[in-house]
């Protein structure tokens, strides 16, 4: 065996031993930052390593920081984990070290964006013709969909802002939700549209923009306008009012919707969740992940713009060694030029699922998330914040802060399950986010069980 091929297989022994003991792992770090670096750090050193050393090093050094949000009790944040064939394909992509940016440099990297993009498409009911792009996940899908949308407002009133910026530009009026995701706001600072020039929309009880507030500011608007839409709030799950705002937006001149469906837009592959989603269809650009709840593992977003040529104006190089051709060019449609090949792990993720394993896969999530609420709701002193309609469940314990805090803290000591904190209007919650493909009835219920143990301590 040659060092290449040692340390690979070393590198595989360790893996699946790590994917083995995720069931029965401390779910949270058992070290901090700190510790972990003490544990890898020292000074830069001077001569190298064989590659097994460093690999059986590293994995030694990194595992007490390690969490197993790829396990099936983690329900923090909205974490996905990895199904057997993504994690795979994303050991081969790692192998094969594909640069993804072109077809001149990878056929094969070109084709599996093109098929996996198309199949995303269908599972989430966006029009077969739209451009996809697959950035690092949807905080960037966001950036990419927003640019678009700037691009294709701004020509409409006569401005080429890819080549004089916007300096002189007819101004533009972005209307968001009071709840919008925080990569939302970095989308628009980082496109010169300003973070807190928006128009905020206030939201209901559930988070959701309220519907005639956001009627009435796209009425208000004269100039070019994009609303961002939001399709699951990351406490809730709630969905912004997608067909009201169809609907004043298509009275509006020159309008683009932008829809944030990080996780919650994969309410459109599942018949059962679909009417949750109504209007997002008529939107014109959409962001998700492939990275949460289509557990296609890290890194992995997903952009799709209906006017391609918008998304390639906007996005797109014009060096002119580039000769422009006919095929689709995967960097013509996100930030990053060079990079790792994504769509193997999404091909292999949606390929191993078919259309029916991703609808039952967002169901049996649903259900899990329904089973835990019913039980918690039935506790004394336990209060749950939020109608679940999807795969979020904000958990309140008594009538103070501190106690709730109290109950996550214990939760997460114990180490069964792993569920973080949020603040919900104003007041402290336990959020509960069941989005890994591996989750059984009993993982929840055995969360369920730590949950209240720790609040009867
Ligand atoms: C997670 C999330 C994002 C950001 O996605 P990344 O994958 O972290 O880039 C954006 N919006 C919502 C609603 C999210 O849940």
């Amino acid at each position: 065996m040659d060092d290449r091929e040692a340390a690979l297989r070393r590198a595989a022994d360790l893996g699946l031993a790590y994917l083995a003991s995720l069931d029965e792992r401390h779910v949270g770090p058992r070290a901090d930052a700190a510790q972990v670096r003490d544990r890898l750090g020292g000074p830069l050193p001077t001569d190298g390593t064989d590659p097994v050393t460093v690999v059986e090093e590293l994995a030694t050094a990194v595992d007490p920081g390690l969490v197993a949000s790829a396990g099936p009790r983690y329900f923090g944040f909205v974490i996905g984990g990895a199904l057997p064939a993504a994690a795979a394909a994303d050991w081969l992509t790692g192998a094969w070290q594909q640069n993804a940016a072109l077809h001149a440099l990878s056929p094969a990297a070109a084709a599996a964006e093109e098929v996996a993009g198309g199949w995303m498409l269908d599972l989430l009911g966006l029009p077969r013709d739209a451009s996809v792009g697959l950035p690092t996940g949807a905080g960037l899908g966001n950036a990419v969909g927003i640019a678009a949308a700037r691009h294709a407002i701004l020509a409409k009133a006569g401005w080429d802002v890819e080549a004089r910026g916007l300096y002189g530009a007819p101004e533009i009026t972005v209307i968001i939700g009071e709840e919008a995701h925080a990569t939302v706001l970095t989308a628009l600072q980082y496109l010169g549209l300003g973070r807190e020039r928006v128009v905020r929309i206030p939201t209901d009880e559930q988070g959701r923009m309220r519907a005639e507030a956001a009627t009435e500011a796209i009425a208000a608007a004269t100039g070019p306008l994009i609303a961002v839409l939001q399709a699951g709030n990351v406490n809730t799950g709630a969905f912004d009012p997608a067909a009201a705002v169809a609907d004043a937006v298509a009275r509006h001149p020159n309008a683009w919707i932008h829809v944030d469906g990080a996780f919650g837009l994969w309410a459109a592959a599942s018949p059962a969740r679909r009417h949750l989603v109504a209007g997002v269809e008529d939107a014109d650009s959409w962001s998700t992940d492939a990275h949460k709840w289509l557990n296609a593992g890290y890194d992995c977003g997903f952009v799709a713009i209906r006017d391609p040529e918008a998304h390639r104006a906007a996005m797109a190089a014009t060096a002119a060694y580039l000769m422009r051709s006919e095929l689709r060019e995967n960097w013509e449609y996100v930030f990053d030029s060079s990079r790792r090949a994504r769509g193997f792990a999404l091909y292999a993720a949606i390929r191993s699922l078919g259309r029916a394993g991703v609808e039952a896969l967002v169901e049996r999530c649903c259900d899990l998330a329904a089973r835990m609420a019913d039980r918690l709701r039935e506790a004394d002193g336990v209060a749950v914040l939020n109608d679940v309609v999807l795969n979020q469940v904000l958990v309140r314990f008594g009538d103070d802060d501190e106690r709730t805090r109290a109950v996550i803290g214990r939760v997460q000591d114990e180490g069964v399950a792993w569920l973080g904190g949020t603040t919900w209007k104003g007041r402290a919650a336990m959020r509960i986010s069941v989005s890994n493909w591996s989750t059984t009835e009993a993982d929840a219920d055995a969360s369920v069980d730590s949950i209240l143990r720790a609040a009867r301590a």
